[in-house]
C-alpha cells in the first residue's frame, strides 16, 4: 500500500513542482482597447505582446514553466487575468508607458497627426501592498530593475513626480520600483505580482528602442535572469 502510494507521489511530484513554479506573463490590454497609441501610431498591445513572448522564451530557455495570459488579444476582463494565473508562483503584467496629456504635443507622421511626449523616458515597476505576496513581488521588481540598469536601461522618475507625474511613492527608488496599491490587476492576484512598464512609447526616440528586437531581447533576458534570481 505504502509502495503504491509512494509511486503515485513520485509520479505527481514533478508536475506539482512545475505548477507551483510557473511564471504567469500577462500581456497588458487587448485588441479592442489596446492601451496607449505610440508616437508613431502603433498600439501598446502589440509592444506588450512582442515583449511578453520574448520574456516567455527567455524563461523557458532557463527551464522555467510559463503561462502567457491575454496573448490572443481578447482578454477584456481585468479580474480574469490574475484568476487565470491561479497556482502560478509569480504574476508579471507587461506594459509600455505614456504620460499625462498636458505633457504631450502633436506632430505629423506619415501624413497623420499624432501625439507625442519626449520629456520622459525609462522603465517603471509597480507593486501593490494590497497584494498578499507583495514583499516577494517587490524583491522580484527590484531584481528586474537592477538587471535592467546593468544592461544600460534607466528607470523613469516620472510616476513619482509630484507636479507632472502621479506622485506615486517609491518602493525602491534606485531600481525604479513604485507602490501602486489600488492597481486592480495586482491587488486581485493571489500570488506575488508586479507590473512592468518597459519604456515610454509616446516618446519618439524610446519607442524606436522598444520596437528594436535586439533591445527587446536584452530586456527579456534581464527580466528572466532577475526572476531566476528572486524565485530560484
Ligand atoms: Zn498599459
Amino acid at each position: 500500500m505504502v509502495g503504491r502510494w509512494l509511486a503515485w507521489l513520485l509520479a505527481v511530484l514533478p508536475l506539482a513542482a512545475t505548477a507551483s513554479g510557473t511564471i504567469a506573463i500577462d500581456v497588458g490590454h487587448y485588441l479592442e482597447r489596446p492601451g496607449v497609441i505610440s508616437a508613431h501610431g502603433r498600439p501598446e498591445f502589440e509592444f506588450n505582446l512582442d515583449l511578453a513572448r520574448d520574456i516567455d522564451k527567455e524563461l523557458q530557455a532557463r527551464g522555467r514553466s510559463t503561462q502567457l495570459i491575454g496573448a490572443d488579444g481578447d482578454m477584456n476582463s481585468l479580474a480574469r487575468r490574475p484568476r487565470q494565473a491561479a497556482g502560478a508562483a509569480l504574476f508579471i503584467s507587461v506594459h509600455h508607458d505614456s504620460m499625462q496629456d498636458k505633457l504631450l504635443s502633436t506632430w505629423t507622421y506619415e501624413g497623420v497627426e499624432r501625439k507625442y511626449g519626449d520629456r520622459f523616458d525609462g522603465f517603471s515597476l509597480f507593486v501593490s501592498r494590497e497584494n498578499p505576496g507583495w514583499k516577494k513581488g517587490l524583491r522580484c521588481a527590484s531584481a528586474i530593475g537592477a538587471r535592467l540598469i546593468k544592461a544600460g536601461f534607466k528607470p523613469s522618475l516620472y510616476h513619482a513626480d509630484r507636479n507632472v507625474g502621479e506622485n506615486r511613492p517609491f518602493a525602491d527608488k534606485p531600481n525604479g520600483v513604485h507602490y501602486f496599491d489600488r492597481l486592480a490587476v495586482l491587488r486581485d492576484a493571489k500570488m506575488p505580482a508586479l507590473l512592468f512598464e518597459a519604456g515610454v512609447i509616446i516618446n519618439r526616440t524610446e519607442e524606436l528602442r522598444m520596437a528594436d528586437p535586439a533591445e527587446r531581447q536584452q530586456i527579456a533576458a534581464a527580466v528572466a535572469g532577475a526572476i531566476e534570481e528572486c524565485m530560484p
